[in-house]
């Protein structure tokens, strides 16, 4: 194609981000059917209409439509998956034929999107007729798709399905690991088990000359035997995280308990719901560990709702060290959050920024052109500390920018800037896979819930699952230091750009 910039509706993200299916392909069948999402273009490829569509011979149309099928069936976000499923667990658990339960699959190894909802349970041999008929029944059940004696397929009334294996005490913790997998991760591990003369499967471990079995409580125990550092589930998830996962200690991994403070949240003074006090006071008490939050509202030199007008900076900030006195220590940062333009240059001056003590800037508009150039010349910003939500993702709605990548960490490396993992649930950006190339190039991350309402607090936790996947260590993530480090990080800016010039 003779145009380099890719360019192509924004309404089209969650099909164009099915990456079986050719650009060309979805922009055809937008203009000839007018569809917009999976549903849409699933009734039509269902109707048989697409065959009729020039240049779509039936094979063609039958790749697009198991395309179409695998992407519904991997919809659910992280979030929404593992509220349902720990509901559904808890109530499992209230069952007196339960000994163990556990969520497992995907969702245990807390992959950003999951098709449904994995549990296993340990249950007595004698009692699992009797649970599988209690299972069948739940309230939350619309419809059982299959059942027999290891394993019960329900519908949820959300939709969303729950695949529960039963077994006992015995193959518990062999089914824990197998059932977390993914499929390629089981197979490596049944060949490393076979190389140091064991047999691995979902129903235990065994040595592989006498076929007796080997007596495992849990999953630590089967890497003991397999002589090998146990991994957590966020680790398993291919061949180059288990590689880096190596390098470090495993206990090096961060912890949301290691989380020190929030670095992008939005007041009532922006698009916010809360005021700074509401939020200042309800963070003390349920985050008792951290030790600052910044306040990073938007910033508008127009008079537009929802952002924080230069005019209202000082008087923002009076309020902020107000409540700082009124707290004892400076607790509440001044942040702001302000737009790449298109040009790459921002919505503030330098002067304005400087006011502040911590700046994320943000791309807000044109998600579809190649933002690269946008990305480097705001890390080239002294008062730029951190990128936010750098792709501009939204899950299942739009796909990331294209983007070159390497060129923009690089230059994240190079002039000290942040790059943000955006914890929120439609968002989780940068993903595992950009975190892990960003730790490569020495980019340092921060993790922020980008937090306008107090629930929005807890995606903190989505955020530390992400570094987890993209195996960081806790170095590599700004926000497990206290406010020193992040001082020091800002200073160290400045030399980096002054010894560039
Ligand atoms: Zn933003």
């Amino acid at each position: 194609m003779k145009n380099t910039v890719k360019k192509f509706p924004e309404a089209l993200g969650e099909l164009l981000e099915i990456s079986d299916i050719s650009t060309a392909n979805i922009i055809a069948i937008h203009e000839h059917f007018g569809v917009n999402n999976i549903n849409e273009c699933s009734t039509i490829v269902n109707s048989g209409q697409l065959a009729d569509l020039k240049g779509f011979n039936a094979i063609k149309v039958e790749n697009i439509r198991r395309a179409l099928k695998l992407a519904k069936e991997n919809h659910f976000q992280l979030w929404e998956a593992l509220l349902a499923g720990e509901e559904m667990l808890r109530a499992v658990k209230q069952f007196p034929e339960v000994e163990k339960a556990a969520l497992t699959g995907s969702l245990r190894r807390k992959k950003d999107t999951v098709g449904d909802i994995d549990m296993l349970l340990q249950v007595k041999s004698s009692l699992r007729k009797h649970l599988v008929y209690k299972l069948t029944r739940l309230p939350v059940v619309s419809r059982v798709i299959a059942e027999g004696r290891d394993r019960v397929s329900l519908l949820l009334k959300n939709h969303m399905q729950v695949d529960i294996r039963l077994t006992d005490q015995k193959r518990y913790a062999a089914a824990l690991l197998y059932y977390t997998g993914p499929v390629w991760y089981n197979k490596w591990l049944e060949n490393q088990a076979r190389e140091k003369g064991f047999l691995f499967s979902a129903t235990g471990l065994s040595d592989l000359k006498s076929g007796k079995n080997i007596a495992v409580e849990a999953e630590e125990d089967i890497y003991g035997q397999l002589k090998m550092a146990y991994r957590d589930p966020e680790l398993r998830e291919d061949e180059e995280s288990i590689i880096t996962a190596a390098k470090y200690s495993l206990s090096s991994l961060p912890t949301f308990g290691e989380i020190k403070g929030d670095m992008q949240v939005h007041s009532n003074w922006g698009d916010g719901e809360e005021s700074i006090e509401h939020i200042a006071h309800y963070v003390l008490h349920v985050f008792p560990h951290y030790q600052y939050i910044v306040i990073t509202d938007h910033a508008s030199n127009e008079k537009t709702t929802g952002a924080l007008h230069p005019e209202n900076f000082s008087r923002q900030h009076q309020e902020i060290d107000r409540l700082n006195n009124q707290l004892g220590f400076n607790f509440i940062k001044r942040g702001i959050e302000v737009d790449i333009l298109e040009d790459g240059s921002l919505s503030l001056t330098d002067e304005q920024l400087a006011q502040f003590d911590w700046v994320i800037a943000s791309i807000h508009s044109r998600f579809s052109h190649d933002n690269t150039s946008r990305l480097v010349k705001a890390c080239q910003n002294p008062y730029v500390h951190c990128i936010g939500h750098p792709s501009g993702r939204l899950i299942g709605k739009r796909i990331p920018s294209p983007v070159n990548w390497n060129e923009v960490f690089e230059q994240a490396a190079t002039t000290g800037t942040a790059m943000e993992i955006n914890a929120r649930p439609n968002r989780l950006d940068l993903n595992d896979r950009l975190v892990k190339a960003a730790i490569k190039k020495g980019v340092k991350l921060v993790i922020d819930t980008d937090a306008h309402t107090l629930p929005h607090f807890d995606f903190m936790q989505l955020g530390v699952w992400v570094a987890r996947r993209a195996a960081c260590n806790k170095h590599d993530i700004l926000n497990t230091g206290t406010w020193e480090v992040i001082e020091q990080f800002k200073k160290n800016k400045i030399k980096l750009l002054k010894k560039d010039n």
